[in-house]
């Protein structure tokens, strides 16, 4: 039987309810994983412990949509930061003005979009 997502993803959307961002790390190697995980992409291992993540990372790469999808107001922006634990994750960004490789780090809100990636000198 496949394990479900909901079951790999429930500590992250608890840690947001609590406005903690919170990844996976290996019990057996130590490395770090996005959730939603199934196995360690490093050794295999499918036992993970829950973390909280500094919030802080470096922006991989952005997008900027000036077409509405989901009903959200244009132009939006969404960025692939690499969290300084290691984990990737997609994540709105607070305004469109990015380069790549600035330093941000997460905002949690109390409601969708629960994550908002802003500028480090702005936190
Ligand atoms: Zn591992």
């Amino acid at each position: 039987m496949e394990p479900k997502l909901e079951h790999y993803a429930r500590p992250f959307r608890e840690g947001l309810f609590a406005k903690q961002l919170c990844y996976m790390r290996c019990v057996r190697c130590g490395k770090a994983e996005s959730y939603g995980t199934f196995s360690c992409s490093f050794c295999g291992c499918d036992a993970f412990l829950w973390h909280e993540a500094s919030g802080r990372g470096a922006l991989l790469s952005f997008i900027t949509y000036h077409r509405s999808y989901e009903g959200l107001d244009t132009p939006y922006t969404i960025g692939l930061v690499e969290l300084d634990e290691g984990p990737r994750l997609l994540a709105r960004l607070e305004h469109n003005l990015f380069s790549g490789n600035d330093i941000v780090v997460a905002k949690i809100l109390t409601q969708a979009p629960w994550i908002v990636f802003q500028h480090e000198s702005v936190h």
